[in-house]
């Protein structure tokens, strides 16, 4: 740049000096030119009319006319301009005859006029002016001039170089900036220029190369003058391959496969022979997109294929079956037994089985069958049929070779499966309907005793059905079609009413009245629970508080939580807001949860537990016996009773196996300190057994059937005029037993209990 500016330099001072120098003296020369040239033309005219006249004295006075030195200098003195001009006669001598009386300053301009006399020079006529006011004229031009010049010279001189000089800073700028995007660039960039090796071939030689380009891509600095075949072992010869006789710009993609590096090489031609390559390390980027098309296409836990995959396979298989005239059957297995496990023993013994049922259902299918696993405890098998029954050796098969015991850590547990089995083109002819299908025979063959079951069309309308109920369920819930009934609790020692447990029913307009076990699954399958529930407990709150209110003794009000409400929703609140709104003790509250709703978060169900328990509410673990939970592990809980599940009190006087385990529960219990409730007593023998091994509390048709509300109050009148009426008949044991019972279950059309004794 520097040279570039002393040339850029000279040139403009050599310019603006002659610039300079031509304002400075031509303005000033054209002046005296022309002023010197006007004064002689005017000396020529004067000297010319002066000589002539001269002349006629001379003429009119041949002999004496140089004596005449007065008439001679009037003569020469007469003048027809103001100017000052100096006229002097000489004759041929040389000498002064005559002269005017002007003074002139000098230096003068001169001219000589010959006078004659008779056609012979007599004499010499001098005219001479000043020159000095047009010299002065002249040097104040060229003082002016030379002003204007040294001005000029100066402007001239600097604009251009200033000029020159921001043109070099910005483009200085600019180069910075490109400078310090090339060294920060993430990708590589290598400059090459094409030197042709042949009329045909052109070599690319290394120019130039930025930081990632060496700490990136491995180049090195002494690479630089090497030719792109002696680089990173020849990786970059297809680049010089495909640039042969192309000008345009190429994209390759190369593998470094020894350091197991993927590169996007962009080589552009940016003209003059110069080629830019541009160098992107996407072995990452490759390795995230395969592992986000495993996930998008395969199942992580069991790398089997996911639904989407499962879809795709399955419009396939459906496109060949239809080309070849075969069916093709879509067996939807669904496992049993493991959603338990997966609560009880944790997500990672869960992922286990699921991991084992994966493998040993891909070691049974064959080859060509698709097997996927949807979400969950789901798996798909899609296979081609010869015939029909192929489905049910297939199922079969598959149920086989899925052997139900696994090993779960150092534990067997028991996990079988049911399979639904839709089939092609008679169950549907696109993959989500053969799977919708399969899925609804899937249902229909966990009922007892099915193993696997075809897909009919009467199912699908008890899907409807389950549709239809469902919606109905929250129809009811708004136009309030629930109600309650109350089965008392008696104590086993006193035979007195201890408590009543509210069971919800419906009073459906179309159904009729609906038991629990109709619709309390699909509510809780559908979330209708949480609101039912809190209707449910903040009716039984109103309810006990509006008895109290009227007389009655202060009895328990039992409530069941079911497990999903439980974990779902804020029932610490709605406990709060049941009190608050009906005004009844927290401490007549008891809530009956099951146990596999307990021990699904440990940390998160003692938290909760505590904090009802901090509101004085009891608590008690209905159907005891039938989850999984252990009494040690429940130790953990604020528990209040156990409720031993009727199915264990069903046959607690006939089997010995029945009876030993109603009487650990009991056992336990009472080690434990929790009070126990034996629900479903239906005979005396059974009353007396369970009041006999020391059960707290019993339930069940011996005593009350659920009642209405009118119903209990007056099971509740009948029991205090009792005790007014024998005031001491609070007896222990049996005569408890016997005392309490009522008869009351004969309003309901059950047997007609044995009478107090
Ligand atoms: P559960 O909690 O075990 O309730 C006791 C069930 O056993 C009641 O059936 C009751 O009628 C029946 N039962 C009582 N004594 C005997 C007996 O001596 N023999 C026989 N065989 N059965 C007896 P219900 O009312 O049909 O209720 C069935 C289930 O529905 C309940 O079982 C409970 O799990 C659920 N349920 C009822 N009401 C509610 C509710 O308000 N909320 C929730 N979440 N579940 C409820
Ligand atoms: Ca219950
Ligand atoms: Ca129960």
């Amino acid at each position: 740049m520097i040279r570039h500016s002393q040339s850029i330099r000279r040139s403009t001072t050599l310019t603006a000096g002659i610039l300079a120098t031509v304002l400075t003296v031509v303005p000033a020369a054209i002046y005296f030119v022309m002023a010197f040239s006007h004064m002689t033309g005017v000396i020529e005219t004067e000297g010319e009319i002066n000589a002539r006249v001269v002349g006629a004295l001379v003429v009119a006075n041949p002999k004496m006319w140089e004596f005449e030195e007065l008439r001679l200098k009037e003569l020469l003195s007469r003048r027809s301009t103001d100017t000052a001009e100096k006229r002097v006669l000489y004759n041929l001598k040389g000498q002064v005859i005559a002269e005017s009386l002007d003074k002139v300053l000098p230096p003068l301009l001169s001219r000589s006029f010959p006078v004659h006399d008779a056609g012979h020079r007599v004499a010499n006529l001098v005219v001479s002016r000043s020159l000095a006011p047009t010299l002065m004229v002249t040097a104040l031009l060229f003082c002016l001039g030379a002003l204007a010049a040294g001005f000029a010279f100066f402007r001239l001189r600097t604009v251009p170089l200033r000029a020159v000089e921001s043109a070099y800073r910005s483009l200085k700028q600019s180069e910075e900036k490109y400078r310090s995007v090339y060294e920060s660039l993430n990708e590589g960039l290598a400059l090459f220029r094409s030197v042709p090796v042949s009329d045909t071939e052109t070599d690319l030689v290394l120019m130039d190369i930025n930081p990632a380009a060496v700490s990136v891509f491995g180049f090195e600095r002494d690479d630089i003058g090497k030719g792109i075949l002696d680089l990173q072992g020849g990786l970059f010869a297809p680049v010089r391959e495909a640039l042969q006789g192309t000008p345009a710009e190429v994209i390759l993609e190369l593998a470094q496969e020894a350091a197991g590096r993927v590169f996007i090489v962009n080589a552009f031609p940016m003209g003059d022979g110069m080629v830019a390559t541009l160098l992107e390390d996407v072995t990452e980027k490759k390795r995230s997109a395969e592992q986000l098309e495993n996930l998008a296409y395969y199942d992580s836990l069991t790398g089997l294929l996911n639904r989407r995959m499962l879809l795709d396979r399955m419009e396939h298989t459906i496109g060949s079956a239809q080309r070849d005239g075969i069916k093709m059957a879509t067996l939807f297995f669904d496992l049993n037994g493991f959603k338990p496990i997966n609560d009880t023993m944790g997500h990672e013994a869960g992922d286990q089985i699921l991991i084992e049922v994966a493998r040993r259902l891909k070691s049974s299918v064959r080859k060509k069958d698709t097997l996927a696993r949807l979400g969950g405890d789901e798996f798909v098998v899609v296979a081609t049929l010869d015939t029909e029954d192929n489905a049910s050796c297939i199922a079969q098969n598959l149920l086989r070779k899925l052997n139900p015991v696994y090993e779960v850590g150092g534990r067997e547990v028991y996990v079988g499966a049911s399979i639904g089995i839709s089939v092609y083109p008679g169950d549907g002819t696109t993959p989500e309907t053969l799977l919708k299908n399969a899925d609804i025979a899937m249902y229909n063959a966990k009922k007892p005793g099915v193993e696997f079951c075809f897909y009919s069309a009467q199912m699908n309308q008890k899907l409807q059905e389950r549709t239809r109920l469902e919606s109905d369920l929250w129809r009811a819930l708004e136009r309030e079609e629930f109600f309650l009934e109350y089965q008392p609790i008696m104590d086993a020692r006193t035979g007195r009413v201890a408590a009543v447990e509210a069971l919800v029913r419906w009073m459906s307009p179309e159904r009729g009245r609906v038991m629990p076990d109709s619709f309390i699954p699909l509510a809780e399958a559908t979330g209708i629970i949480v609101p039912l529930g809190e209707w449910v407990l903040k009716t039984a709150c109103t309810k006990l508080r509006q008895w109290l209110d009227a007389g009655c003794l202060p009895i328990r009000m039992s409530v069941n939580v079911s497990g999903c409400h439980f974990m779902r929703s804020e029932l610490c609140r709605m406990v709060e807001e049941a009190a608050e709104q009906s005004g009844v003790d927290l401490a007549l509250l008891e809530l009956e949860l099951t146990e596999t709703c307990l021990i699904k978060d440990v940390e998160e169900t003692a938290a909760k537990l505590w904090h009802l328990k901090g509101l004085n509410v009891s608590i008690g673990i209905d159907d005891f016996g039938t989850g999984y939970s252990s009494l040690q592990y429940l130790k953990n809980f604020p528990i209040d009773h156990l409720k031993i599940d009727r199915a264990f009190i069903k046959n607690v006087c006939d089997l010995p196996d029945q009876r030993a385990i109603v009487d650990a529960i009991i056992g336990i219990a009472k080690a434990m300190e929790l009070h126990v409730i034996a629900e479903g007593v239906e005979t005396l023998d059974q009353a007396e057994y369970l009041a006999h091994r020391g059960c707290d509390e019993l339930q069940g048709y011996y005593y009350h059937r659920p009642l209405s509300e009118e119903r209990l109050l007056e099971v509740l009148r009948e029991e205090r005029e009792r005790l007014q009426l024998v005031p001491d008949t609070a007896g222990v044991g049996e005569a408890g037993v016997r005392e309490t019972h009522t008869g009351d279950a004969a309003g309901d059309g059950a047997p007609v209990p044995v009478q107090p004794v």
